[in-house]
């Protein structure tokens, strides 16, 4: 029965009292933007540019990153495309620039902390950006940068960003943006969380550790806690709060992350009519007493049975 309403699901997506939830494709190129935009998703909430750059031998020209970036935002013409700046560190390594060999790759000089050392490789970045959003005509381009975890590093980026006519947010995949989301967001429009880092860095497990799946669990309610916090300051502040790690995927944890409060799911966009016929089956009160739930829960097996319990 669950499988047939997924099939005859159509968006746009809401609970069964009518409450909207944003569903957003995750993209790393153009091609699978049409395939996106093709299916249900609304628009991009991440799209991973690392594609264009781990595979080069030179940093690739604005031009070319231009061109790249251009035919995402052409496939979902006007509608909403967060673009992430890149993610790239010792363990995924840029064969033009000198990331050097580091012990600790998840902990080391990755995503923003890049533009530390080399920050034309970021504002080239954003001027291609700029550009290909100008060309598609997509009017205010949302772009996140990764692995943020201070307040003026928040504030650099966001500075960078609006010269160039970009609507800038970060990603919370480190403990300390979540802690301190309203002041983060006294400096950039959105926030998005990312749960795969985030689940990392909560419970100090590496994500790729076959070992540690349990721990690197988005329905930890530590990892769950985080993302309440974030929300909330979200909510306070008036601005949007999506989340774009697998967490969004699973129906079930869809559904509490939109009674957190949460404003945009973003993931695989083959993951979208599962996680929207979840959401019609389910009244946002049930969201809510779901997210409260998961909130009080001792550990990640009872946060799971709690919503379950709770959501049918
Ligand atoms: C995340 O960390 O949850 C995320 C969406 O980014 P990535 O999986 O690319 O690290
Ligand atoms: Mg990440």
């Amino acid at each position: 029965e669950r499988r047939d309403a997924v099939r005859r699901w159509q968006g746009p997506a809401a609970t069964s009292d009518g409450i909207r939830q944003q569903l957003l494709a995750n993209v790393g190129d153009g091609a699978a933007a049409r395939k996106a935009a093709g299916g249900q998703a609304e628009g991009v909430g991440l799209y991973r540019t690392e594609l264009g750059f781990l595979s080069a031998e030179k940093e690739p020209s604005v031009e070319e990153q231009a061109a790249m970036y251009q035919e995402v935002f052409a496939a979902f013409g006007g509608r909403k495309v967060v673009v992430r700046t890149l993610d790239a560190g010792s363990d995924k390594p840029l064969r033009f620039a000198n990331l050097e060999h580091e012990d600790n790759p998840a902990l080391g000089v990755r995503g923003i902390r890049i533009a530390e050392r080399e920050e034309g490789l970021l504002t080239r970045q954003l001027d291609a950006v700029a550009v290909a959003a100008r060309e598609a005509g997509a009017t205010d381009p949302w772009v996140m940068a990764p692995m943020v975890a201070t307040v003026p590093e928040a504030a650099r980026f966001a500075e960078l960003a609006r010269e160039r006519g970009i609507v800038p947010g970060i990603m919370v995949e480190v403990p300390s943006v979540a802690l301190l989301a309203a002041h983060f967001l006294e400096h950039v429009d959105f926030l998005s969380i990312g749960t795969n880092d985030l689940s990392q860095y909560t419970m100090a497990a590496d994500r790729l550790s076959p070992h540690l799946a349990a721990l690197t669990d988005a329905w930890q309610p530590a990892v769950l806690t985080l993302v309440a916090l974030t929300a909330a300051a979200g909510a306070k502040a008036g601005k949007p709060v999506g989340v774009c790690g697998e967490a969004a995927a699973d129906p079930t944890l869809a559904c509490v992350l939109t009674g957190l409060g949460v404003t945009s799911l973003s993931m695989a966009s083959s993951a979208i009519p599962a996680v929207g016929a979840r959401l019609a089956s389910v009244t946002s009160a049930q969201c809510q007493e779901a997210g409260r739930a998961v909130l009080a829960a001792p550990d990640a097996r009872s946060a799971r049975a709690e919503a379950a319990r709770i959501l049918g």
